[in-house]
């Protein structure tokens, strides 16, 4: 992790982590990450693949503006609050980085109230997600960092229509990252579509990494 260019309090986070090297998806998709590419990480759960995007997410968040700047799209609740916990953990030695989670089945009002208060990354799912968008709750205007996870399991379960509509709201200038335990046809076309000279980061065996 020593060779990459991230702020001494994630370095020292990840020191006090445990993380001693970087996992192979690590290795893979952060240098292009930190650079600022659209990446494509052809990953499962276990392989690191949270690190990786959520350094990537806290290396360039602007503390002092409170508008959200990353979003995180998840297919299920539980990967979502898994998502926020693990970002939670690799910033908590960064003062005051806020991490809203937005799931369905969870109620609205709270989230709204939450959101008026201001975050710096928002995790959720893409039917909450896309609703607090159309009611003007959530504004993507500042958004910088979108990541895609889990994303053939997040269209198996048919969320390509609210994916589609939360990207539309998202300013062209900004950083994609997919990841993906799967590359089948329609996760390529999507990627075709929303991504800007993806790089692939692929990793063969990702069971017994990671710890
Ligand atoms: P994930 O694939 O993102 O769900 O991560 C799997 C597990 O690996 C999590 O419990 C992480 O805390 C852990 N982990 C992530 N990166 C590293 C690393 N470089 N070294 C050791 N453990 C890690």
């Amino acid at each position: 992790f020593s060779s990459l260019k991230l702020q001494p309090e994630l370095l020292k986070n990840i020191e006090s982590l445990g993380y001693v090297k970087m996992t192979p998806i690590q290795a893979q998709s952060l240098p292009p990450i930190l650079a600022g590419k659209d990446v494509i990480g052809q990953a499962k759960t276990g392989s690191g693949k949270t690190a990786a995007f959520g350094l990537g997410i806290l290396e360039q968040l602007n503390v002092r503006n409170t508008r959200v700047q990353a979003l995180v799209l998840c297919p299920t609740r539980e990967l979502a609050d898994q998502v926020s916990n693990a970002l939670r953990r690799l910033a908590r030695m960064c003062p005051n980085v806020k991490v809203l989670t937005l799931c369905g089945g969870m109620p609205y009002r709270p989230q709204v109230s939450s959101l008026g208060h201001g975050a710096h990354v928002v995790v959720g799912t893409p039917g909450r997600i896309a609703k607090h968008l159309r009611t003007g709750s959530l504004n993507l205007g500042s958004l910088r960092v979108l990541v895609l996870d889990e994303g053939d399991r997040m269209l198996k379960m048919g969320f390509q229509e609210e994916v589609d509509a939360i990207i539309a709201k998202t300013p062209e200038a900004r950083q994609t990252l997919l990841f993906s335990a799967t590359y089948p046809r329609e996760i390529q076309s999507i990627a075709e579509k929303v991504m800007r000279d993806p790089v692939m980061a692929k990793v063969e065996s990702t069971h017994d990494s990671g710890s």
